[in-house]
């Protein structure tokens, strides 16, 4: 039996409520396609561990979450009890950095069932995904201010590409784009306006794409791309952007998708050297916590995209085929949570996706 150990965070807030059905489908599925997942839980990465020591993450943290396949996380923030920056860098962004998870991907999907903000979009018409640079690019802390206080006052900082960054992450999109039906690339730039850096990207996609021959490849400024993302969002298969571009692309996708409560992310590592990290693209949601009604989806595709990157795409399909089958039904037959119009708990609606993990073909 294949054995994935993965280390489970729930953090703060919805992440504790969410997480369980997260767990529940993964389970269901897990003993449907015969995967051996072992779930070890900690409590770290919370409020909660950081009133009783005074920091987000043990001391130990690293060797702790080193030996395991992946990271299902929850959502970290409680701003009532420790200021967001604090909690921010504290857990989620040291994962990020030691683990050197330098691609986010967010997958924008319109599923069935669900009311999107563009009008006249059907399901099928929305199905892409945003492949985000996520250690370089536009947010170096290399720069500063001079002349400060005088009329001279300038400021400027640096945006910083290296070959191995660049193309590791290029690399990665190419990859997707050659597994997905429509192998088409996407890449997003501004080498008109930014006439250093943008031109090296661009450089960069062109110089890879020998290597993936089966891949069309085209690219947008990015000014036209965020306006193409609302006018012809069925343009698209793999955006691939730098840091900045793909921070705003990778809200805006997922935006043009429905609520937040269904978005999932995730940090990767491709090479696989460390674990790769999962989670909802919603935070901690105070104004709802505790009352049961958070929108599990999100973290329950976030388990299917887990998934997949431990090489088990069938699995993932199938969960997220659950998925699509439960918000199908509508409010009316499934126990949708309140932010699609139904009446549901978290756990209800989780529970209903589990099922539907057991049952469909
Ligand atoms: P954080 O700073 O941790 O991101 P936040 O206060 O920005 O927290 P979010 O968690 O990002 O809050 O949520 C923003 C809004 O979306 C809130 O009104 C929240 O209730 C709603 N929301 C977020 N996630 C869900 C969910 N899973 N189900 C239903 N509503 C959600
Ligand atoms: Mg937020």
């Amino acid at each position: 039996m294949t054995q994935h150990r993965i280390a489970v965070i729930p953090g703060d807030g919805i992440g504790r409520e969410v997480v369980p059905a997260g767990l529940e489908a993964l389970e269901a599925t897990a003993s449907r396609f015969g995967l051996g997942l072992e779930f070890d839980t900690f409590d770290f990465a919370s409020a909660e561990y950081w009133q009783r020591h005074g920091t987000m993450l043990p001391s130990d943290w690293e060797e702790t979450l080193r030996g395991y396949d992946a990271i299902y996380f929850g959502a970290v923030g409680w701003p009532e009890v420790v200021p967001d920056h604090v909690s921010l860098w504290g857990s989620l962004l040291q994962f990020r950095r030691t683990f050197d998870q330098y691609v986010n991907l967010r997958p924008c999907r319109l599923l069935p069932g669900v009311r999107g903000p563009l009008a006249g979009r059907e399901p099928g018409d929305i199905d892409f995904i945003v492949v985000r640079e996520n250690t370089e690019g536009e947010y170096s802390s290399i720069g500063g201010r001079i002349f400060e206080g005088t009329e001279r006052e300038t400021v400027l900082q640096e945006t910083v590409m290296t070959r191995v960054g660049v193309d590791r992450v290029l690399r990665f999109a190419y990859e997707q784009a050659a597994r997905r039906p429509k192998n088409h690339l996407t890449s997003a730039t501004k080498s008109n306006g930014i006439s250093i850096t943008m031109p090296y990207w661009d450089e960069r996609v062109a110089a890879m794409q020998g290597q993936f021959p089966g891949v069309r490849v085209d690219k947008f400024h990015i000014d036209a791309l965020v306006a193409n993302f609302v006018l012809h969002p069925d343009w698209f298969d793999v955006v691939v952007a730098s840091n900045l571009f793909g921070d705003i692309l990778s809200d805006l996708g997922p935006a043009c998708t429905g609520t937040l409560g269904l978005a999932p992310s995730a940090n990767i590592n491709p090479e696989r050297d460390h674990p790769s990290l999962f989670e909802p693209v919603h935070g901690s949601a105070p104004d709802i916590a505790g009352r049961g009604i958070a929108n599990p989806v999100g973290q329950i595709w976030c388990g299917s995209m887990m998934l997949d990157h431990l090489g088990h795409p069938e699995a993932a399909a199938h969960l997220l085929g659950a998925i699509e089958d439960v918000l199908a039904y509508g409010p009316t037959e499934a126990p949708l949570t309140p932010d699609l119009q139904g009446k549901g708990t978290t756990a209800e609606l989780g529970q209903a996706i589990a099922d539907r993990v057991r049952t469909r073909d």
